[in-house]
């Protein structure tokens, strides 16, 4: 799953200038829609009382014609999210390897699905021979999952509960299997993770399987002169105006966007591993050092993070990257712009940490702090940058 208002209303932009002018309008139409329905989800998530007050006219809605204030208020209730997601064949063909080729973990097991959506992943494990899949989903779509569940003959093995995990019980005390695509922006944008945490603690049996139950975040360094002209420095002069005080805010975000390979100037380098089937919502919560090597003479001008995710328990390891060198997904790569441009010579390294925390206000927000320094030939630099996902 993934849902970012900027980074949406980001990415699209840069979009809209690889393609001709008549795909233009498409993608911003599209895009437009998608940013309308996120920019619910916090509302969606913290207005618990604004929620309450919406909830008849949401109820009414479902049944039938949506109203802009029900996507308002529920993002993931559209299908147009799930869409995006279904159609990430590096995502879904990654659950459904897992699922199809390991039966054996599966075979007569009850699984919890936490955050269905659709009710695919539930409907991949009944085919794959489970006992029981509960599919708990909190939006609207939970009513699409109960009909997709039917129509495909699964209602005796599949129950889709409509609520939030946090919020209701199961009919089962324990479940032998969990399974979820919690994954965000930058791995954690979202904080979806707490919830697979909660599910995990209050209803896996002891010996029970988290899937997927490892997932790592990576760093590396770029050339981007072009992106950064025109997505950071074209505040310094607007029209001939100075809009400086707009461009310390736009560097402060990350970009969620797609970065070629050619543009990666140093080694990678793996920050944090969390093992998920052990892990508590605090390591979510970390400093990680680093230490970027130039493969070349180049000028850096970002880093980028990005995640992989594995299922170590399957017969034989799986998982999927969200690199630059791997196969485009949904998640893209996050992209962090650095203050100035450094001139690095191959050989040279840039070292440093970055600090993630949960935004304290809102614990779906990501703050980011990096830290980094160059002692080279051509450039010393040392310096600390804020980033907020949000
Ligand atoms: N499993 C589906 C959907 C993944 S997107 C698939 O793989 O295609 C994550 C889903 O989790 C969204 O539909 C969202 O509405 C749901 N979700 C997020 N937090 C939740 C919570 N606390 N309780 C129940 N559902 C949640």
């Amino acid at each position: 799953m993934s849902n970012n208002d900027e980074a949406n209303k980001a990415s699209s932009t840069k979009t809209v200038f690889k393609y001709g002018e008549d795909d233009e309008t498409i993608v911003d139409a599209v895009a437009t829609t998608i940013t309308s329905n996120i920019d619910a989800l916090d509302s969606a998530m913290y207005q618990d009382d604004e929620d309450e007050q919406q909830q008849e006219t949401t109820e009414v809605a479902a049944g039938g014609d949506k109203t802009s204030a029900d996507y308002y208020f529920d993002s993931y209730s559209h299908f147009g999210i799930h869409e995006e997601m279904l159609k990430d064949v590096v995502r879904t063909k990654t659950y459904q390897n897992v699922i199809y080729k390991n039966t054996f973990l599966f075979k007569d097991k009850i699984v919890l699905d936490v955050g269905a959506g659709t009710g695919i992943l539930s409907l991949f494990c009944a085919k794959a021979g489970a006992k029981h899949v509960y599919a708990v989903e909190c939006s609207q779509m939970a009513d699409m999952a109960k009909e997709i569940v039917k129509a495909n003959g699964f209602s005796d093995v599949i129950t889709v509960l409509k609520g939030k995990v946090e919020e209701l019980e199961l009919p089962v005390p324990k479940v032998d299997i969990i399974i979820s695509e919690w994954m965000g922006y930058f791995l954690l944008y979202e904080n979806m993770l707490d919830t697979v945490l909660y599910a995990r603690d209050k209803w896996l049996v002891n010996d029970g399987i988290v899937l997927p139950d490892n997932a790592s975040l990576h760093l590396t360094a770029i050339e981007d002169a072009e992106y950064k002209e025109d997505k950071i420095e074209f505040w310094n002069n607007v029209y001939g105006f100075d809009m400086s005080c707009i461009r310390k805010q736009s560097i402060m975000e990350p970009l969620v966007d797609t970065v070629d390979q050619n543009q990666i100037v140093t080694n990678c380098q793996l920050l944090k591993t969390m093992d998920i089937s052990k892990m508590t919502s605090g390591d979510a919560s970390f400093t990680a050092p680093f230490r970027l090597v130039a493969e070349r003479d180049d000028y850096i001008h970002a880093l980028v993070a990005y995640f992989d995710v594995a299922f170590t328990v399957c017969h034989k390891m799986t998982g999927f990257s969200t690199g630059p060198r791997s196969k485009n997904t949904h998640w893209k790569q996050t992209v962090l712009y650095l203050e100035e441009v450094l001139t690095i010579c191959q050989g040279e390294s840039i070292t440093g940490s970055m600090t993630v925390a949960q935004n304290k206000k809102n614990p779906r927000d990501v703050d980011i702090t990096l830290s980094y320094s160059l002692n080279g030939q051509r450039c010393v630099v040392s310096r600390t940058q804020q980033y907020k996902m949000r």
